[in-house]
């Protein structure tokens, strides 16, 4: 079932000197529980594709559609994560984590009884009196992705989601999120600059050319693992065939 459809987006921008066409017609659609990983050289307009469905940003042109309804302006299907975990220093993590609903007028008690279940599974139950400068950066981004999930979204967007975590810790990260991700079967997008995150965790790799950008190639990724993981992906033979492709096609785009 196609649970996000993007359709013909164009972007252009105003700037200074002129006209700026960041997107120009990019069309893909996403499979309910997929996982796809956007690679792109830097300034293609990945941040900008994740703003249009966000609904923070009005495309120029095209449409996006969530489960077949054609979607403007900040939709309660999506949820959006970012680089920086964004907690809320002075509210304990269990407030943290239900801020969402708070804000959306939803603190059911099904709702609450999720959230419980959700730091229950995912190891932040013991912490959830705690507040967020006694955690770790790894629990922080664990934090960040069940006060998302805690609204139930239909797709979840990452962009760069990591990239402020430590190489080590990162690794780790990504391996509890994509455990996460695939348990609760959330249909995710997660824009990257580090190709092997975009593989290790992708179900299919999409590649932007440069501005203005287009949707070069959409790789299916197989690893052929049962019980795949991030970290397990990395060990595959398979792991640089997908590297050295990926690689070459945005190589030859600079
Ligand atoms: P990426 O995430 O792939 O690095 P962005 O989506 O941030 O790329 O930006 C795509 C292009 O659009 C860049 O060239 C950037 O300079 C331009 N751009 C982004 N936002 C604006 C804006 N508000 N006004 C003008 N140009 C912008």
């Amino acid at each position: 079932m196609v649970v996000l459809d993007v359709h013909k987006i164009e972007q252009k921008y105003q700037a200074v000197n002129g006209e700026i066409t960041a997107l120009k017609e990019i069309n893909f659609s996403v499979e309910k529980g997929e996982f796809i990983s956007i690679v792109g050289p830097s300034g293609c307009g990945k941040s900008t594709l994740l703003s249009i469905i966000a609904g923070l940003l009005k495309q120029t042109s095209g449409e996006i559609f969530v489960n077949g309804e054609k979607i403007e302006g900040i939709s309660a299907h999506i949820g959006y994560m970012l680089q920086k975990d964004n907690l809320l220093e002075w509210r304990t993590i269990y407030r943290n984590v239900i801020f969402g609903l708070e804000i959306q007028n939803n603190l059911t008690p099904e709702n609450l009884q999720r959230v419980i279940q959700l730091l229950k599974t995912y190891e932040l139950y013991d912490f959830k009196d705690k507040y967020p400068s006694q955690l770790s950066g790894g629990m922080r981004q664990r934090v960040a992705l069940i006060r998302t999930l805690a609204i139930n979204p239909d797709i979840l967007l990452l962009d760069e989601a990591f990239s402020a975590l430590d190489y080590q810790t990162r690794l780790t990260v990504t391996n509890d999120v994509y455990r996460i991700l695939k348990q609760e079967q959330v249909t995710t997008l997660m824009v990257t600059h580090d190709i092997p995150e975009g593989i290790s965790m992708g179900d299919k790799v999409v590649i932007l050319s440069s501005r203005p950008a287009i949707v070069k190639e959409i790789i299916p990724i197989d690893f052929e693992i049962e019980n795949r993981t991030p970290l397990n992906c990395r060990k595959s033979p398979k792991f640089s065939k997908y590297f050295d492709h990926i690689w070459k096609e945005l190589a030859s785009d600079e």
